[in-house]
C-alpha cells in the first residue's frame, strides 16, 4: 500500500521573512509511516484544493496567536503577534480537508484554528482570562511533563490511560468550544486540551506538543501512528 502523504502547514519567521519547519513534525509523520510534505503558505485561499491535491492528512502545526477578527472579536493588548498569510490560509486548507474527509492533527496553534473555525472562542491571553495554579507555558526543554490532563473515553481508548501527563506551551486555549466538536481531554483547571470533530475520518487537535514527546513518550507516538492510519 502507498505511503500516506501528510501536508504540514510551514511555521512563519517574521524577523527572517521567511518559511520555516521545525524537524520534529516530520519525524513524527515518517517515524509513523506517512509521508511529510511542507505546503506553501503564500498562495490565493482559492488554491487550497489544489495545493491539497497530492495528499492524505493536513498536520496543522502550532505558531502565531490566531486573530481575533476569526472569531469575531476586537484584538486586546494581551493577544500575541499574528500570522495573517497563516490564518487566510489554514482557514481554506482546513474547509477543503472537512470537504473530503481527510485527516486532521491539529496541534497547539492547530486546536485553536479548528475550533475557530467551527465556529468556537478563544481566550485571547489566558493567564489574564484564565488564571489558574497550572502552568500552561513551561520552559524548556519541551519534552518534559507540564500538566497532566483528563481523558474522555475517545482518548482513553486510544491510549489505554484515564490521566495524562503532557507538556504544555501555549499563550492562548480554547473559550467556547466550536459547534461541532467533542472535548477529549481538559486540564485540571478546565482548560480544554483536545478535541475531535464529529462525524468526520479523524479530525483530532491537541494543546500540547505530542512533536517534541515523540522520542521519549509512547503516548505522542500512538497519536501520531492513529492519525496516519486514519488518513
Ligand atoms: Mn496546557
Amino acid at each position: 500500500m502507498a505511503k500516506k502523504q501528510i501536508g504540514v502547514v510551514p511555521l512563519w519567521d517574521e524577523e527572517k521573512n521567511s518559511l520555516w519547519m521545525l524537524p520534529n513534525y516530520l519525524d513524527a509523520i515518517r517515524e509513523s509511516g506517512g509521508i511529510p510534505v511542507i505546503l506553501p503558505l503564500h498562495v490565493p485561499p482559492e488554491d487550497a484544493a489544489q495545493v491539497l491535491a497530492g495528499c492524505d492528512g493536513l498536520l496543522m502545526t502550532g505558531g502565531h496567536d490566531i486573530s481575533p477578527a476569526l472569531y469575531g472579536q476586537e484584538k486586546k493588548q494581551t493577544c500575541g503577534a499574528l500570522c495573517e498569510a497563516r490564518d487566510k490560509l489554514e482557514q481554506a486548507l482546513y474547509r477543503c480537508a472537512v470537504e473530503r474527509d481527510m485527516g486532521v492533527l491539529g496541534i497547539c496553534r492547530g486546536i485553536q484554528m479548528v475550533n475557530v473555525l467551527e465556529g468556537g472562542t478563544l481566550y485571547q491571553d489566558l493567564p489574564t482570562e484564565h488564571p489558574s495554579g497550572v502552568e500552561h507555558h513551561g520552559k524548556p526543554p519541551y519534552d518534559q511533563v507540564i500538566h497532566w490532563v483528563n481523558l474522555r473515553p475517545a482518548f482513553r481508548e486510544l491510549l489505554g490511560t484515564e490521566r495524562l501527563g503532557v507538556n504544555s506551551y501555549h499563550h492562548q486555549a480554547i473559550r467556547e468550544l466550536g459547534e461541532n466538536l467533542e472535548i477529549l481531554a481538559q486540564a485540571e483547571d478546565g482548560v480544554v486540551e483536545a478535541v475531535r470533530r464529529r462525524n468526520s475520518r479523524f479530525i483530532w487537535a491537541v494543546q500540547w506538543h505530542p512533536e517534541f514527546s515523540f522520542w521519549t513518550d509512547d503516548s505522542s507516538r500512538r497519536l501520531f501512528r492513529a492519525f496516519v492510519d486514519h488518513c
